[in-house]
């Protein structure tokens, strides 16, 4: 990042931190307007005085969290001392100590201006995509021959490598620059199995770790399993193949890299959401803030959060409620739900997880912490997702991450000044297959084709199902001319084939089917194409334009 856009964060933030010490007097007189109901209402009804109780508790905790936040630590302290004191309905005397401490606390808070937290170091993704430098990897490898050659190739395509020549120079690298991936040896002169276990000490102190892959002449179980312990999210043997490599280390990053990541923060205190969306954005991140948790359904639908991001006490329902009412609904079951919340109790840290929270993290939190915790979150979750979403039928990628792919390899082809064509290929009269020969033979043509596709097409090629009688082919590193090629051949093969219908009727008259696809390509004639839409959209043109012109062919966009 540029340093006048550093400047520029630090000048939100220090106008955030002020904006909040303005505030400091009028939460403090609301803070002691309760506790004069409240100390003086022992001769009304116990309702009123438990809404003053709950009102103390609730100001008390967000101020903890607030004034933590924006390094008032001394009267984040004291704000501690009285929750803490609510929380025990601890006798009136001690009430009374602990609302003076933080009056004084207060005051002192006003009089001293201090600098608010130190962003200077803070590692932050540049708001212009294109200007973003290449994604860092940190090689960790003592071995200094194989590391040189591996960086060399990590290099040529278009890495950034920083390479670690010992474990102990790891965690002082991880400061300097949180890097996209980090490509771990097993083996090092600690001990065998030396590289997981100096991981799996990382994470057990608390640090967020981004996605790790493991590389070994080791190919035992056991130091699989210490790797997948670790947090491992792919295992190389030694010598490296390096494409297998390449294209796992591309996953990982590029999950992170086109498509940013999206944050939903729930969040009662605006002057709290705005300081830590602001740090998230910094980073990349796209973030939406909801500050009645009532109303977190809509933006959960439309906004499609990769990781709801929480507080644990809030007006209307709890952190704890409203994680519990969205992991039971199915459509969010693989969100990550993490809550950020000034709670220390550890009870109450585990409760929040046992409900369906993914991660606890406490206020006030560095702004490297949360980024790093949220990244590693959403990037598991992302990869998992990309996993388990297959088409049952074909087994092929279905459409949300067929198109997902095709972000993916039109950003990478765009880096590389590489090309890439986009094939959608429909079968011809495919409802009367249905029709005439019923569901089964229908299912039957639509697995034949796919095996068709996946063995005439480049393996490296990304095939999807669409829906019904429809699939997507990315051929990368193809043009649209030579794409055509690749289709006809793989059609005018495929209308040989012969089927037969199930009944002894059918059965005895084979029948042939045809398909028609439609192409487009990157870099195209025109900018349409330069965008994953654009070139769908073109693609699908050009599809409707060969069945019109009478099915089975091939029609390249704008041609
Ligand atoms: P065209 O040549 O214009 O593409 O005609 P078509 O009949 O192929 O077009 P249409 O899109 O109307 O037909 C697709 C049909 O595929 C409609 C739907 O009932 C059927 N279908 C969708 N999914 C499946 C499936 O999984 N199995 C089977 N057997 N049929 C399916
Ligand atoms: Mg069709």
């Amino acid at each position: 990042m540029n340093e006048g856009a550093r400047r520029d964060l630090q000048l939100q933030l220090q106008q955030l931190r002020d904006g909040f010490a303005e505030a400091i007097p009028e939460k403090m007189a609301e803070i002691e307007a309760a506790w004069a109901k409240m100390a003086g209402g022992e001769g009304r009804g116990s309702g009123a005085v438990e809404a003053e109780f709950q009102f103390l508790y609730r100001m008390a905790h967000s101020l903890v969290g607030n004034s933590g936040t924006f390094g008032f630590h001394d009267l984040s302290e004291c704000a501690r001392a009285l929750e803490m004191a609510l929380a025990d309905r601890a006798p009136q005397a001690n009430l009374k100590e602990a609302v003076t401490n933080l009056q004084e606390a207060a005051s002192r808070a006003m009089r001293v201006s201090r600098p608010g937290p130190d962003y200077s170091d803070f590692p932050l993704a540049d708001p212009n995509a294109s200007l973003a430098p290449a994604p860092l990897v940190l090689l960790v490898d003592d071995d200094e021959f194989f590391s040189g050659d591996l960086l060399l190739q990590l290099e040529g395509y278009g890495y950034r490598v920083k390479h670690c020549r010992s474990l102990a120079s790891l965690p002082s690298a991880l400061e300097q620059e949180v890097p996209a991936a980090l490509i771990m040896d097993i083996i090092h002169p600690e001990g065998e199995l030396a590289g997981p276990a100096f991981l799996s000490d990382l994470i057990a102190q608390g640090k967020s770790l981004p996605p790790a892959l493991f590389i070994s002449v080791r190919d035992d179980l056991s130091a699989r399993l210490e790797a997948v312990r670790a947090g491992g999210l792919g295992y190389f043997t030694k010598p490296l193949e390096i494409p297998q490599l390449i294209s796992r280390l591309e996953v990982l990053v590029g999950y992170r890299g086109p498509e940013p990541f999206r944050i939903l923060m729930i969040e009662d205190s605006a002057t709290e959401s705005t300081h830590y969306a602001h740090v998230l954005r910094r980073a990349g991140m796209q973030v939406s803030v909801v500050g009645n948790p009532l109303q977190v359904m809509e933006p959960l639908l439309t906004e499609r959060p990769d990781l709801v991001l929480m507080d644990l006490y809030m007006p209307g329902c709890s952190g704890l409620e409203l994680a519990t009412v969205i992991r039971q609904q199915d459509a969010f079951m693989g969100i990550p739900i993490v809550f950020l919340s000034s709670e220390t109790d550890i009870d109450r840290q585990m409760s929040g997880l046992s409900m369906g929270g993914d991660d606890f993290l406490e206020k006030p939190i560095s702004p490297e912490h949360l980024v790093a915790s949220l990244t590693a979150r959403v990037t598991r979750a992302r990869l998992l997702r990309a996993n388990m979403n297959r088409d049952s039928l074909t087994g092929l990628l279905n459409q949300a991450n067929f198109k997902y792919q095709l972000k993916l390899e039109l950003s990478r082809a765009a880096r590389r000044q590489g090309k890439l064509a986009l094939a959608i290929i429909d079968i011809d009269g495919f409802q009367a297959i249905n029709d005439t020969y019923g569901h089964p033979v229908g299912d039957r043509v639509i697995r034949s084709l796919t095996r068709h596709l996946q063995q005439q097409l480049r393996e490296t090629d990304i095939l999807g199902r669409l829906g019904g009688d429809e699939f997507g082919a990315i051929l990368l590193d193809t043009d649209e001319e030579g794409a055509q090629g690749r289709l006809d051949s793989i059609r005018e093969a495929f209308s040989t084939h012969h089927y037969r219908g199930l009944d002894s009727v059918s059965a005895a008259q084979p029948f042939a089917i045809t398909f028609s696809g439609g192409l487009s390509g990157f870099p195209g004639r025109t900018n349409v194409g330069a965008s994953p839409e654009g070139l769908l959209v073109l693609a699908d043109q050009a599809l409707m334009e060969a069945k019109l012109q009478g099915r089975n062919r091939i029609v390249v966009a704008g041609v």
